[in-house]
């Protein structure tokens, strides 16, 4: 059991009627030596007021939510088996292909990536170039677009159409048709 034994203040004045009762009896050191004595073992330090009202122990699912867990450790035999499962392995592809353009690898049913980004590029330098022509996007003349490089001349055709011009060679995949 455990013992706590604090003295306040009000009762300083029956402490020393309490010591001497207590040499009375004989005894050599006062009990009250230390304020605070306990006795008993550390586990059991509890206020005694809290133990009157709540005397029972914490019940086993009281402040813990018991989730599922494995019972027993899988072997690593069992474990390699499910990663090296040929459904959980990544598929080899056989429709690698060189694209005709740039000589980069590329699947056979998809557009190249080095190619689709040099359009993408040229197409943004065109645009920059409208811009620069006509100032602004409600600018542009509701006709057809032909785009000049370097060393080109317009043809008949061209007559009456929107003519923008750029300062670098024909790219070899921008074709005329
Ligand atoms: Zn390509």
């Amino acid at each position: 059991m455990a013992a706590v034994l604090v003295v306040p203040a009000p009762l300083l004045k029956i402490r020393g009627f309490l010591r001497g009762w207590w040499g009375m009896l004989g005894s050599q050191s006062p009990p009250w030596a230390p304020a605070l004595a306990v006795q008993g073992p550390a586990s059991l330090l509890e206020p005694i007021g809290e133990k009157a009202d709540g005397d029972e122990a914490p019940g086993f699912l009281d402040h813990v939510f018991w989730m599922a867990a494995p019972k027993s450790r899988r072997t690593i035999e069992v474990n390699r088996c499910r990663r090296r499962n040929p459904r959980n392995l990544i598929k080899i592809k056989k429709n690698i292909d060189v694209c005709p353009q740039c000589g980069n690898l590329k699947q056979k049913h998809i557009l190249c990536g080095y190619c689709y980004e040099r359009v993408k590029k040229e197409t943004t330098a065109i645009r920059k170039q409208m811009g620069i022509q006509e100032g602004g996007p409600h600018r542009a003349p509701v006709v057809e677009t032909v785009v000049l490089y370097e060393g080109e001349a317009p043809k008949e055709q061209d007559e009456g159409k929107r003519i923008i011009e750029r300062s670098r060679k024909r790219p070899s995949w921008f074709t005329l048709d």
